[in-house]
């Protein structure tokens, strides 16, 4: 698919997971001339390469040429501790929990990106001309690997860009920094459409689990599993890679843990009242709330997930004894449900982004603003000016 004359030259690392999947089909949507080097440092579940290898095959027989390199590093980095190289058993569980830090390899993306950078200058020398390394970290990674961070990466290039001639003509790209999981898949399902490519065969030629079987199945229980089967559930596909258990089984098992760890972090940071109005549906008693008679000019946040909910603006005094509400955020999006609780027929109302309870919403608002009241816990939300 080259043109008449090379635009960009693009170097990038290809593991034949999720991100760098995804960061390979924008870079062919943004019509570069693509490079890639996958690493095989002795990873339990170095079927990932041959899932990059798959997906270089498919797209050659779309048109797309990528020239794609395995280096092996296994000798050297099988020296290193970490879950994912040693006999350690790898935890399962959910992506942001604390046990997650044993898959850190030890300086592992600062070597890769040791190799990336030497690679891109060599491009750059051979066809002189400019060549960006992209890289698909993201937000979601930040949290258990310091080396998936911006700053990390930013600091790196000045210091490779310090010890090497001709480095002006190398550039950083981090297209996914300020993203997740779910963003790039989107951003997939974009370049697929753009470059008519199949989502599903793509994405079939992946690997994500840290833990595959013998048959290369994915166990859908490590931390990286979960995490992806989330994603694919929130854009609403099923995922095409295979794995141990059926689709359902397996998205059932990963909404359990994300539940699980959703609840424990409420817990931490909830009080009893609160976690009892948002997650259990209580309600408050008359009166009591800090913001019931509360009217200063700001925002009003969902107190478990920060989504905002209402504006100042679109507060009054209803008398209830509870924040009373007659208009939504415009991006609040609050869910409706019907309440036959306590023998009565309510709407209750719930974030539409984490599900907490929030109130009810009645028809005896002021009529010059549409007629509805929201009646809110003061613990279900948070105010900022
Ligand atoms: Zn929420």
């Amino acid at each position: 698919m080259d043109g008449d004359r090379l635009t960009k030259i693009a170097v990038m690392a290809f593991s034949g997971g999720m991100d760098s999947t995804s960061l390979l089909l924008r870079l062919l949507r943004e019509s570069n001339k693509v490079y890639t080097i996958g690493f095989n440092y002795g990873q339990k579940h170095l079927i990932e390469l041959d899932r990059a290898q798959k997906n270089i095959e498919y797209l050659q027989t779309c048109g797309f040429i990528v020239e794609h390199k395995t280096v092996d590093l296994s000798s050297i980095m099988s020296m290193f501790t970490g879950s994912l190289t040693s006999g350690e058993k790898i935890p399962e569980g959910h992506y942001e929990q604390e046990q997650m830090k044993s898959t850190v390899v030890p300086n592992r993306n600062a070597i890769f990106a040791s190799i990336i950078y030497g690679y891109a200058l060599s491009k750059s020398i051979e066809y002189s001309s400019e060549v960006s390394i992209s890289l698909g970290v993201h937000s979601g990674d930040h949290a258990i690997y310091p080396d998936c961070r911006p700053e990390f990466y930013q600091v790196l290039n000045h210091a490779f860009a310090i010890g090497n001639w001709d480095s002006e003509k190398i550039s950083l790209d981090l297209p996914y920094i300020d993203g997740d999981k779910i963003s790039i898949l989107q951003d997939s399902l974009i370049s697929c459409e753009q470059l008519s490519l199949d989502f599903d065969t793509i994405f079939a030629n992946t690997n994500t689990s840290y833990e595959p079987d013998e048959m290369g199945r994915s166990s859908g229980k490590t931390g990286s599993d979960i995490e992806r089967i989330l994603a694919f559930h929130a854009i609403g596909r099923e995922d095409p890679v295979e794995y141990q258990d059926t689709w359902a089984d397996t998205l059932a098992h990963a909404l359990k843990i994300e539940a699980e760890y959703r609840d424990k972090i409420y817990r931490e940071k909830l009080t009893d009242l609160q976690y009892q109005v948002t997650r259990n549906s209580a309600t408050e008693r008359a009166f009591t709330g800090i913001y019931d008679k509360h009217f200063e000019s700001g925002t009003y946040y969902c107190i478990c997930c920060n989504h905002p909910l209402f504006e100042s603006t679109g507060k009054y005094n209803s008398g209830c004894g509870w924040p009373a509400f007659h208009t939504e955020h415009n991006s609040a999006k609050i869910s409706r449900i019907e309440d036959y609780a306590y023998g009565m027929n309510r709407i209750e109302v719930r974030c539409s982004k984490c599900d907490a309870h929030l109130g009810h919403v009645f028809n005896d608002g002021p009529r010059e603003h549409g007629g509805e009241r929201y009646c809110i816990n003061s613990a279900s939300i948070e105010f900022r000016e």
